[in-house]
């Protein structure tokens, strides 16, 4: 419900006089994420065939008919139309080499987040791939003045950008409490790129470049170097809180930790909603060489930012209804 700047004081005296009105939503609160992806693990466990593999990448997808046996897949043996999913598994033991295996999926769920798009690009033509921007977001510990009396979440109107009004790109630096009711001020955000490539003998930013694929693909993994948290975004984040918690101190802001945003379009790009996207196998086999039965269904989740875990359950009831109506 929109409240009066006097009303929203009322309910957090710590926040700025400048403020008029403000957004008070009872309900909202926060999840305790460990125990939730604990509770996900124990339902695949707990469920009739169900399975979890560990330091297991999927390196390789390719459309299955049993009259198009994959080359080079010796372990695949069916008779319905699929994928044929290679993985490989890291050894713990680094004596012993990695381990490559194969399976055939009839069903197929995407949801690798920074890397959903690699899969998919390895399948589609050369000018149907897919872009993924990366957008770093950092957050700081904050143990100090001024969020004394602070309750409950607070967030700025969301950073809408410089070019476009419409175009919001984060939720804004918020104030969050986690689950002992420390406060946390984040995330900011802060647009990372692999490193440029050399094109016509000068440097080229990716964001500026128009064949965005154009960096070296071995650098996919690129951002996992950017994931240390750093203090480097302090000023940044202290400049951005005080403007709705007047009281904070900088020197009392501490790096804390570093997420990265898997987007879809990049910074100048607009709003772009989390994307369900359905592809079958016969789409990149052609007709001839179908089998005959019903098409393997691969769904990619992409772009899925936040609030993608708080909205996890509802997504799953999205992609069984996807595949109940393939
Ligand atoms: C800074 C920040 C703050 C956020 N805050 C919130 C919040 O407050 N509330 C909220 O609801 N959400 C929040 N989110 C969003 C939330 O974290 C994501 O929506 C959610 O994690 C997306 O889940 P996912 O399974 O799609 O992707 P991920 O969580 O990225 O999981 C993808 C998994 O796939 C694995 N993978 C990748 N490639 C391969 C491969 N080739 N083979 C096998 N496995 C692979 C990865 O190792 C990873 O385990 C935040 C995100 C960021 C970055």
């Amino acid at each position: 419900m929109l409240i009066s700047g006097s009303e929203a004081r009322e309910l957090e005296p710590d926040i700025s006089p400048e403020i008029v009105m403000a957004l008070h939503s009872p309900e909202t609160g926060i999840i305790d994420s460990h125990a939730l992806m604990a509770s996900f693990e124990r339902d695949i466990i707990e469920s009739e065939n169900g399975e979890l593999v560990y330091s297991t990448s999927v390196t390789r997808i390719d459309p299955y008919a049993p009259s198009n046996l994959a080359l080079g897949v010796p372990n695949v043996d069916a008779q319905h139309d699929g994928w044929v999913v290679q993985i490989v598994t890291r050894k713990a033991d680094e004596m012993s080499s990695d381990e490559g295996d194969a399976l055939l999926a009839r069903t197929l769920i995407n949801s690798s987040g920074l890397s959903s798009n690699l899969i998919l690009n390895s399948l589609v033509p050369h000018d149907a791939r897919i872009p993924m921007y990366y957008a770093r977001g950092s957050y700081a510990a904050y143990n100090g003045p001024g969020v004394g009396r602070v309750s409950r979440l607070l967030y700025p109107c969301p950073n809408i950008g410089k070019v476009d009004g419409h175009a919001i790109q984060s939720l804004g630096t918020h104030l969050t409490l986690d689950l002992l009711g420390n406060v946390k001020f984040g995330p900011d955000i802060q647009w990372i790129s692999p490193a440029p490539v050399l094109a016509c003998g000068r440097e080229e930013n990716q964001y500026l470049n128009e064949d965005i694929f154009s960096y070296d693909e071995k650098n996919i993994d690129f951002w996992k170097q950017h994931l240390a948290a750093d203090d480097t975004q302090l000023v940044a984040m202290y400049e951005a809180v005080k403007t709705y918690l007047p009281g904070v101190e900088a020197t009392k802001f501490r790096p804390d930790y570093v997420g990265i945003r898997p987007k879809l379009v990049p910074a100048w790009g607009g709003f772009q909603d989390f994307v369900f996207r359905r592809d079958r196998s016969s789409d990149f086999l052609g007709a001839i060489k179908k089998g005959g039965g019903e098409d393997g269904v691969m769904i990619s989740l992409m772009g899925i930012e936040s609030p993608g875990l708080t909205a996890s359950l509802a997504i799953a009831d999205d992609v069984v209804y996807m595949l109940a109506a393939s």
